[in-house]
């Protein structure tokens, strides 16, 4: 099975076999989402979750 690092905190991630660039998995360590950039080696990247703290002036209320 395909092994990736975590950047966030150096676990190894497992990637299963069919899984493609782009996908998302989540490092069993952190709980980080982390995204595959590359698969041979496999290369994992933070998915940096923005949080919804937009200023939009929306009334619904
Ligand atoms: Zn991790």
């Amino acid at each position: 099975m395909p092994t990736g690092t975590c950047p966030e905190c150096d676990a190894d991630v497992h990637v299963d076999m069919d899984t493609d660039k782009g996908e998302t998995v989540s490092c069993e360590e952190c709980g980080a989402a982390l995204e595959v950039v590359g698969l041979d080696p496999v290369e994992l990247d933070i998915v940096e979750e923005e949080d919804l703290d937009d200023d939009e002036d929306d009334d619904e209320f």
